[in-house]
């Protein structure tokens, strides 16, 4: 502990970093229980083929609700979780949810679950994928894999491996937040994607500036010559959708269409976009 300074300046922040050690201890705690306490859920949000109008796929995210803080984001709670490698159990079950919601959904939707860095550092990432597909008895088209280049960077050579490996299996594989890092070009170079996810940053510009409109132009051009998907998360507005649109982006993720939902909501957000769609 420093020495309290002339004023106690120095002892009062000292305290404050404390406390906030002492709430991440704590939360850390709480989150090693939170699956045997039944605190986690996956919400779904649907991703919309601008192409055909139909559903494509819902993105698996996750929820922890918390016993006295309410719902905590995962922007906050998965750094804590791969930190403290509760991130593998966390990761099955999240696997394991989404295959098993996925198959009553009609046949022609995909679930994209998330995947983080920490999962990939060893190879049981496989083994949870095979084990959820094979319990749940979705076809492995129908599962997607999102990682974001904080995957690619770590441990190269071992990553692509199991990158490699996870794609024979038939499972397809999307770059989250695409542009967001630094060497997302040269990671498509590594590895065929089949998927990029135009990062939200992108998409919100597209109404403030003529820049990330000649981005987003680039980025489906690029997904194009390289034979991936396309799609935008983020969308928010009607014009973000038909700026979108008229650029040749094949898929589109947003609150326009539906915010996420819990699992028991997601075949009303099928009628209502399909009925949309009509
Ligand atoms: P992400 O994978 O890029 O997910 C998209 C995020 O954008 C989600 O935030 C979603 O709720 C939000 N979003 C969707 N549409 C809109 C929109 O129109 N406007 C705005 N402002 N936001 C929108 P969320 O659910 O808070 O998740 C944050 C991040 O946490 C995710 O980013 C993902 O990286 C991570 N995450 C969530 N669930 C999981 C999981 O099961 N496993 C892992 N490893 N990471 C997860
Ligand atoms: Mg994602
Ligand atoms: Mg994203
Ligand atoms: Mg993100």
């Amino acid at each position: 502990r420093a020495k309290a300074g002339g004023r106690g300046g120095w002892s009062f922040f000292d305290e404050e970093m404390d406390l906030e050690l002492r709430k991440r201890r704590a939360l850390e705690h709480d989150l090693k229980q939170a699956i045997a306490q039944g605190e986690l859920e996956l919400f779904f949000q649907p991703i919309v083929s601008l192409t055909h109008g139909r559903v494509a796929a819902c993105e698996a995210l996750l929820r922890w609700k918390h016993p006295e803080r309410g719902y905590v984001s995962p922007a906050e709670f998965i750094p804590l979780a791969e930190e403290t490698g509760t991130i593998g159990a966390i990761g099955e079950w999240v696997l394991r949810r989404a295959c098993h919601e996925a198959v009553s959904w009609p046949s022609g939707v995909a679930v994209a679950v998330n995947v983080s860095a920490a999962q990939f550092r060893n190879a049981a990432v496989v083994r949870a994928v095979m084990e959820a597909l094979t319990e749940s008895g979705l076809p492995a088209y129908r599962l997607e894999l999102e990682i974001t280049e904080s995957v690619l960077l770590t441990d190269n050579v071992a990553t692509l491996a199991t990158l490699h490996t996870l794609k024979r299996l038939g499972v397809r594989v999307a770059m989250d937040d695409f542009g967001t890092g630094y060497s997302s070009l040269s990671y498509l170079q590594s590895f065929p994607f089949d998927k990029i996810k135009i990062d939200q940053s992108f998409v919100r510009n597209l109404d403030i500036t003529g820049n990330s409109r000649l981005i987003v132009r680039s980025v489906v051009g690029l997904g194009r010559s390289l034979g991936m998907t396309v799609t935008a998360e983020g969308i928010e507005t009607e014009a973000q959708m038909e700026q979108l649109r008229l650029e040749g982006c094949d898929e589109a993720q947003g609150y326009l269409f539906s915010r996420p939902v819990p699992a028991n909501a997601i075949h009303e957000q099928f009628e209502r976009l399909r009925l949309k769609a009509a």
